[in-house]
């Protein structure tokens, strides 16, 4: 699937990365420098937040997505962005290459419909109690509404363990790149909600047979606005890109022995 000028889906294991909310002017651009510097393709960053608590930070809206664009500008980063209301389809669409569906709309099937019809590929999280089939059959509205270009993401789920903020279901990854052909990513941040968890979540992404990852970044972590406590630090991110490298490096290696031996 092609976006600007690089493939999700394709031999490279893409990276996306960023705030979970945008911010500040200065907070948005030092982490789109700072994780395009270190291999991330594609600048992630809320603008319309669904907030579990209506008292907490619901995001900059407009002045959220000139500033993305204004980080895409500097770095040549792809944005992507979640859009929540069918209202604001158009007007997202107009500044991010791909409108994220968060967990919490997956089942809003008039939001994924008119999302899709923009034409902008879609990135579809994973509901918190949805099972692989509901996330594929959401996945296949999007498709019937003529948008060929979802990318579906396992972020974690609620199960009876709430020791972490949800369980991790890799093998929801290694399934959904069985059974589909859709490009499938891994979100280790929301997945376990602690930043000293991301780096093995994102290694076990990996190994599943995940396209990409998307990753919480912040540039002071304690003092982020929304999901501080799974962000990694500007180090912490550079460090875990560093020792992915040879896991990235093994993944791209067996699917191109699989490509020679199936011929
Ligand atoms: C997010 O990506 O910041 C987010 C809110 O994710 P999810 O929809 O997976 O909770
Ligand atoms: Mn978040």
């Amino acid at each position: 699937m092609p976006v600007l000028d690089f493939e999700i889906g394709g031999s490279e294991f893409i990276t996306i990365a960023g705030p979970c909310s945008v911010e500040t002017e200065q907070q948005i651009l030092s982490t789109a420098h700072h994780v395009r510097k270190h291999g991330a393709r594609i600048l992630r960053g809320g603008a319309f937040k669904p907030r579990s608590s209506p008292y907490a930070f619901q995001g900059l809206g407009l002045a959220g997505l000139k500033l993305l664009a204004q980080a895409r500008a500097e770095t040549g980063l792809a944005i992507v962005t979640e859009v929540m209301s069918e209202d604001d389809v158009s007007l997202v669409a107009e500044y991010a290459d791909i409108l994220q569906i968060g967990s919490r709309s997956m089942e809003n099937f008039t939001l994924i419909e008119a999302a899709a019809r923009s034409g902008k590929p879609i990135l579809l999280k994973r509901g918190m109690m949805a099972t692989i089939d509901d996330l594929l059959r959401s996945a296949q509205l999007a498709l019937n509404s003529g948008n060929p270009n979802v990318i579906l993401c396992e972020r974690g789920i609620r199960t009876f363990d709430s020791t972490l903020r949800n369980t991790f279901d890799p093998a929801a990854i290694a399934l959904l790149k069985h059974i589909s052909h859709l490009p499938v990513i891994a979100d280790p941040s929301h997945a376990c909600g602690d930043r000293e968890l991301v780096p093995a979540l994102a290694r076990i992404g990996i190994a599943a047979g995940a396209d990409g990852m998307i990753v919480e970044v912040h540039p002071q972590p304690e003092k982020a606005w929304s999901d501080g406590e799974q962000s990694l630090s500007f180090d912490e991110f550079h460090q875990m890109m560093a020792s992915l490298k040879p896991h990235i490096a093994l993944r791209e290696l067996a699917s191109s022995r699989l490509l020679e031996t199936v011929g």
